[in-house]
């Protein structure tokens, strides 16, 4: 699918087969997401822009490269929470927004329940972290936030994803990079993802 990085690595996917499992509890889920997260955000960030620059080493001169633009790292609650911490290990620099949506339960639709983002993204790298990407509502409502604050390089970090939410935020988002490690058959009619992983965010927080 155009624009959709599917990362094939076998450790994410070695992970990603340890969160789907029924017998994994809170603990392991929380530390096995975490590492999952950082191996993702490798594949994520490759296209990030450097700008040239110059270091002293303790002998001579050397050449190198820095981040041009900042990043803004936006979990969307509760589930995206469970990747925050390791991606903030490797850029510890970001800045952090968050976004908190829920689903109603009968019409599906997501509801905005929290935000708390920086006022203008129109200079940034924005990564938008949904580990689960079902009828593709939250992460259209998130986007569709982050746009009013001007974002303009905004990329999708996800664990898993629904053939249905892809197509859904690929009518809204056509450009929108997608970073996730498995493609799902389809949802359910509650809305979540089979085969999936059940609820992120309840085995994330063991609820
Ligand atoms: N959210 C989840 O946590 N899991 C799903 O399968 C769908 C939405």
């Amino acid at each position: 699918m155009k624009g959709v990085t599917v990362i094939t690595h076998p450790l994410v996917q070695h992970n990603l087969t340890l969160l789907r499992d029924h017998r994994t509890g809170p603990q392991e889920f929380r530390r096995v997401l975490r590492e999952v997260a950082a191996l993702m955000l490798y594949e994520a960030t490759r296209s990030f822009v450097v700008e040239r620059v110059s270091v002293r080493t303790p002998l001579a001169q050397a050449r190198g490269f820095q981040l041009r633009r900042e990043v803004v790292l936006v979990p969307v609650l509760r589930a995206g929470l469970g990747m925050l911490d390791s991606i903030l290990q490797i850029i510890p620099h970001a800045r952090v927004g968050f976004i908190g949506l829920k689903r109603e339960e009968t019409t599906l639709r997501a509801v905005f329940y929290h935000k708390s983002l920086p006022p203008d993204l129109s200079q940034d790298e924005v990564i938008l972290i949904d580990p689960m990407l079902a009828t593709g509502g939250s992460a259209v409502g998130a986007l569709d936030l982050l746009a009013e604050l001007d974002a303009r390089r905004v990329r999708l970090v996800n664990l898993v994803a629904s053939p249905e939410g892809i197509r859904h935020l690929r009518k809204h988002y056509p450009a929108l990079p997608i970073f996730t490690a498995a493609i799902d058959e389809r949802l359910n009619e509650k809305g979540y993802i089979l085969p999936g992983l059940g609820d992120a965010g309840d085995r994330l927080f063991g609820v």
